[in-house]
C-alpha cells in the first residue's frame, strides 16, 4: 500500500527536505486547503520571512514597513490562526489584521496598511487591541459567508467589521505588523464543512519558546527620535538618563542608581523621572508615558512632552 501523500510530505518536511508544491495541487489530497505562507514578494520594506515564509519579522527601527499577505487567496469561512510571537514596547497600536482583493505584488506597498490601503477599495482591515497582541498570544481571523470579517483574539473577544467585503473576488489575508507588534507567525488554516474539516498543508510545529517569543529591544536610535534629543547615544549617558527635572528633584538618587525597574524587575533603572524617583529602565520608560502617564512610585503626572536630559 501506498503512504498517504499526506505523510509522504510530512515525512519529508521532518527531514527537512522543502516540499516544492506547484500552484493548488500540494499532493495532500482533497481535504487540503492548499499550503499557506506569505507572500514572498509582496511585504513591507522591513519585513523578512523565515520558518518557510510563515514568520514575518518587522525591524524595531520602525514602527511601519511592515505589511505582509498571504501566497494565496482565502476561501470563505477559512479561519487563519496567527501567534505573536514578538512585541516591542513603543508606539501605540499593534497589530492590523485584514483582507484584500487586490492581487499581492501588483502595486507598490505602502509603509501603512490604516489609512493607506483602507482608504482605497478592495482593502479592509481590523486594528487589534495592543493587550490582544502580546507575545505567545494567538488569533484566528476570517470572512464570513455574507463578507463580515471578524478577529477572534485569545480571550474569546470577537472584533468585526462593518463594512463588508466583497467575497466575489478572490480574496488575500492582510497582515500589517505594526507598532508594537515586531513579529507574528502563521500556524495554518482551518475550515469546517457540514460533514469534514480541511486545513491548510501540514507544516512543522514551533512550539512557542523564550527565543523566538518576547519582547524585543527598542534601538536606542528609536528611543532618541521618540523622546526627541539626541545626546542619548552618547557614551555615558546611556546608564544616566533622566528628565529635565522641575520642582522637586532634589532628592538624593546616587545611591539608587543600581536599582532595578520597578515595572520589569529585569533591567536596571536607569532612567529619572520627573519625580526624582530612578525607578524605570530606558524600555519600560517609553511604555510608563505613552501607558500610564505616572510616576509608578508615587503616580507624579508625567507631561508626555517632556523628554530625557543626559546629565
Ligand atoms: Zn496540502
Ligand atoms: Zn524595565
Ligand atoms: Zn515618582
Amino acid at each position: 500500500m501506498q503512504p498517504s501523500p499526506q505523510l509522504v510530505k510530512k515525512n519529508k518536511t521532518k527531514m527537512g527536505i522543502q516540499v516544492q508544491d506547484s500552484h493548488g495541487c500540494c499532493g495532500c489530497g482533497s481535504g487540503c486547503l492548499g499550503p499557506l505562507t506569505f507572500h514572498s514578494e509582496a511585504k513591507g520594506q522591513l519585513v523578512t520571512l523565515s520558518e518557510d515564509g510563515r514568520r514575518a519579522t518587522r525591524d524595531t527601527t520602525s514602527f511601519r514597513h511592515g505589511l505582509i499577505f498571504s501566497s494565496r487567496p482565502l476561501r470563505i469561512m477559512e479561519k487563519v490562526h496567527i501567534r505573536i510571537e514578538r512585541s516591542v514596547r513603543a508606539w501605540h497600536g499593534a497589530m492590523r489584521v485584514g483582507l484584500t482583493s487586490v492581487a499581492p505584488g501588483s502595486t507598490t506597498i505602502p509603509s501603512l496598511a490604516i489609512p493607506e490601503l483602507t482608504n482605497s477599495p478592495g482593502y479592509w482591515a481590523i486594528p487589534v487591541p495592543e493587550h490582544q497582541c502580546l507575545p505567545r498570544s494567538e488569533l484566528i481571523f476570517w470572512v464570513s459567508h455574507c463578507g463580515t470579517l471578524h478577529v477572534k483574539t485569545d480571550d474569546g473577544q470577537k472584533h468585526s467589521l462593518k463594512t463588508r467585503v466583497d467575497t466575489h473576488k478572490p480574496m488575500w489575508a492582510m497582515i500589517d505588523v505594526y507598532g508594537q507588534t515586531n513579529a507574528v507567525l502563521l500556524l495554518g488554516s482551518i475550515k469546517k464543512c457540514l460533514f469534514t474539516t480541511r486545513r491548510s498543508c501540514p507544516v512543522p510545529t514551533v512550539e512557542p519558546t523564550d527565543d523566538n517569543c518576547g519582547y524585543s529591544e527598542i534601538p536606542i536610535k528609536t528611543v532618541e527620535r521618540m523622546m526627541g534629543q539626541k545626546s542619548l547615544g552618547e557614551p555615558g549617558n546611556q546608564e544616566n538618563l533622566s528628565l529635565p527635572c522641575s520642582q522637586n528633584n532634589s532628592q538624593n538618587t546616587s545611591n539608587e542608581s543600581m536599582e532595578e525597574c520597578v515595572v520589569c524587575y529585569s533591567d536596571i533603572a536607569n532612567v529619572m523621572l520627573i519625580c526624582g524617583h530612578r525607578c524605570v529602565c530606558s524600555q519600560c520608560a517609553l511604555r510608563v508615558f505613552s501607558e500610564f502617564g505616572s510616576c509608578p512610585l508615587c503616580r507624579h503626572h508625567l507631561h508626555p512632552d517632556h523628554c530625557y536630559k543626559g546629565t
